[in-house]
């Protein structure tokens, strides 16, 4: 039995080192990416649940890896934040982003927003200067075209740095919307201190919300308190009609998912707003 952990013990950590030659290969070859032209902004429709109307965006980033193929954001953001190229690709899908929201929003003739993540590495790396509305300055853009989504964790310590700089984007008309609700341990209260105007509910609930009578009543307590705090509330993961009816009954605003659409390129995006492509 003795020699039986020993041995498993050797494969762990054959297998992690394996892992930390794989990271260190993504690591080098990310920092080529962009200029190689294999990182892409691929936008979903965030919708009216009411309507069906598209009404929003989020920017998602993709990696076209030459050899690997599409390679997840879930799998190279985190080497990137710890790798400090975060800011290089997350600067890069900003500007992206805001250059089709204007185009966009001109040809709908309404502001039509885009929702761009933001990690907190992000917040420190821009702790003096900031990139985005100097962007948005130079090229005579509104900030009502953009809504910044920062992850639940980043209320839970909201340092005077960080709080100046949504200051700072709020008073150049850009939201703030909180994603993955419910996944931290961040609670109302920080809602209510940081002024923010969407609440992300995380995907894990609606999964479980048709079938699980708790998650459900979780999922209708986010709605109805948000709703008092004056946010509006998108529903993440939509996949099934179902989960899409139990949204509306339960005074959901938004939905985003699979049952809509996937993340798509920019110009497949215009087709399913049935404007004109750019391209
Ligand atoms: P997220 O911000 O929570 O984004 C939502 C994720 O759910 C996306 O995964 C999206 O493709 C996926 N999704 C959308 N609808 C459905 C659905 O119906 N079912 C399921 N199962 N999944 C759905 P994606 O694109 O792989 O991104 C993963 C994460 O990577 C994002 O989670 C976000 O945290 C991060 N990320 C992506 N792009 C960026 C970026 O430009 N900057 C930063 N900082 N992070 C990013
Ligand atoms: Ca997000
Ligand atoms: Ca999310
Ligand atoms: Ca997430």
């Amino acid at each position: 039995a003795k020699d039986d952990g020993r041995n498993r013990f050797c494969y762990f950590t054959r297998s992690m080192q394996l892992q930390a030659q794989e990271r260190l290969k993504l690591r080098h070859d990310l920092y080529n990416a962009l200029e190689q032209q294999q990182i892409q902004a691929y936008f979903q429709p965030i919708v009216e649940l009411n309507t069906g109307r598209i009404i929003k965006a989020e920017a998602l980033i993709r990696w076209r890896h030459p050899e690997k193929g599409m390679i997840s954001p879930a799998l190279f953001i985190p080497i990137a934040e710890e790798s400090g190229m975060i800011k290089k690709l997350g600067d890069w899908m900003f500007y992206e982003s805001a250059i089709r929201a204007q185009y966009w929003s001109r040809q709908l003739g309404y502001p039509f927003q885009i929702s761009v993540n933001r990690s907190p590495a992000q917040f420190i790396a821009d702790d003096k200067d900031s990139p985005w509305l100097d962007y948005l300055q130079q090229k005579g853009m509104s900030g009502r075209c953009i809504v910044i989504e920062i992850t639940e964790g980043l209320l839970l310590n909201v340092s005077p740095r960080i709080k100046q700089q949504l200051d700072a984007y709020r008073q150049a008309g850009i939201q703030v919307s909180i994603d993955d609700f419910g996944t931290g341990y961040s609670s109302m209260a920080y809602l209510q201190k940081l002024q923010v105007d969407y609440l992300k509910i995380d995907q894990s609930f609606v999964r479980e919300m048709v079938d699980n009578a708790g998650s459900r009543a979780i999922v209708e307590a986010m709605i109805v308190m948000a709703h008092k705090l004056g946010l509006k509330v998108v529903a993440e993961g939509v996949e099934t009609l179902e989960q899409k009816r139990m949204l509306i009954a339960s005074g959901c605003d938004y939905g985003q998912g699979y049952l809509f659409s996937p993340p798509v390129p920019p110009i497949e995006f215009e087709r399913l707003l049935h404007i004109k492509s750019r391209l």
